[in-house]
């Protein structure tokens, strides 16, 4: 297993020296709009302790992060009419990870829609901006 370095990407947004399209922040965790969707309304969850990915976690910060995920999953679904959602976590380049801090991909699916590739290509920025602003409504209304 690699070294967790704190110049990765997401470390970077976690110490707000690059810019994200945020739609949660709480202790443990920030969640933000994936730049490169696999499907409408991709977004990711990243706890802010420090750990490439789930094998070196403290495990103490999984429980957080997954009720963490599952709000943010229930209000990506209902805020993009989404007919269901996929949870994906990758653990080193082998199995296609390219951001080693610990990160959690939640995809909104639509009926008969494929997934596009892992990474492969940025979205409009004003799709980006305003899929979180519905993620963020729903939020903030009881869900
Ligand atoms: P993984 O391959 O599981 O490490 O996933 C990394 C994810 O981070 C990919 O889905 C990328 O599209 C996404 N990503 C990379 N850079 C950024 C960024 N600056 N802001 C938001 N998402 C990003």
């Amino acid at each position: 297993m690699i070294e967790y370095q704190t110049d990765n990407i997401f470390a970077k947004i976690l110490r707000g020296e690059i810019p994200c399209e945020k739609v949660f922040e709480d202790n443990n965790s920030i969640a933000f709009m994936d730049i490169m969707p696999q499907s409408n309304g991709h977004l990711l969850v990243v706890p802010k302790s420090p750990s490439v990915g789930l094998l070196d976690a403290d495990s103490t910060i999984l429980g957080n992060l997954f009720t963490t995920v599952q709000k943010l999953a229930r209000a990506a679904k209902q805020a993009l009419d989404a007919d269901g959602v996929t949870i994906m976590q990758f653990n080193g380049s082998a199995a296609g990870q390219t951001v080693f801090h610990l990160h959690v991909h939640i995809i909104p699916r639509y009926e008969g829609v494929s997934l596009h590739h892992h990474g492969a290509a940025p979205a409009d920025p004003e799709v980006i901006k305003s899929n979180a602003a519905k993620i963020r409504a729903a939020l903030s209304s009881k869900i």
